[in-house]
């Protein structure tokens, strides 16, 4: 076991110890390589259970925060086709690599959005596609999804990621402005159930114009 690998493992064990208990999420979360997902400078503190700056104003999330919206999705029973908003680094997007069998991942900044395809290439990660682009509109031509993970917050649920749902799909997003909380929407038809859960703190969820 490399210095690496054993890292891995001991964040996925403190992840653990916070209510992440999905082996496959654990295993996902102890097998992808943080380090490569920070500027170099960072990669001392790629396995602390903490968001770091990744550039142009962004993070990428806490670990507990990425286990904890992918293991919502396995324990609905979701294995594929799920959208993500908010590439950044694309760590998220490996993970869900990972666990998922289709992936999909939209990113408004392009420098990101290329820096993260080359992390995922580099690691042969093959079953998730990018696009630059704006998450408020979701990936229509690929849609629909069973789950659609948002990964920046928005100050309102946007409707076209509703209507990219599968009927029984789940989306899952951080919502809200200064007071954000982890909301789940779930598809049934035309109904959506939403459900709130806890407290949580992601960059906002940019309307407009992509960069
Ligand atoms: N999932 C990422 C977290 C990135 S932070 C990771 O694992 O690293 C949120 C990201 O959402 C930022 O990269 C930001 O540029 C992007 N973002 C913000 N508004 C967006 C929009 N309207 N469409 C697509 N991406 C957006």
């Amino acid at each position: 076991m490399n210095q690496f690998t054993r890292s891995g493992a001991a964040l996925a064990n403190q992840v653990k110890g916070l209510g992440i208990t999905n082996p496959v999420v654990l295993d996902a979360l102890a097998s992808i390589p943080r380090h490569l997902f920070v500027e170099q400078v960072l990669a001392h503190k790629a396995y602390e259970n903490t968001a770091l700056p990744i550039g142009q104003g962004q993070t990428i999330s806490q670990p507990y925060i990425v286990g904890k919206m992918t293991q919502i999705l396995v324990e609905h029973g979701v294995t594929s086709n799920v959208l993500e908003i908010g590439t950044g680094s694309g760590y998220q997007a490996a993970i869900l690599g990972r666990v998922f069998k289709n992936v999909f991942s939209v990113e408004r900044i392009r420098q990101l959005q290329l820096i993260a395809k080359r992390r995922l290439q580099k690691l042969d990660i093959y079953n998730v596609q990018m696009k630059h682009g704006d998450g408020w509109l979701g990936w229509e031509s690929k849609a629909p999804f069973d789950a659609i993970i948002v990964t920046a917050a928005p100050s309102s649920i946007p409707a076209a990621l509703k209507e990219q749902l599968k009927d029984g799909g789940i989306l899952v997003l951080p919502l809200g402005t200064e007071n954000q909380t982890l909301v789940t929407v779930t598809r049934q038809g035309d109904e959506y159930l939403e459900v709130h859960h806890e407290a949580v703190k992601f960059v906002p969820l940019v309307s407009g114009d992509t960069a």
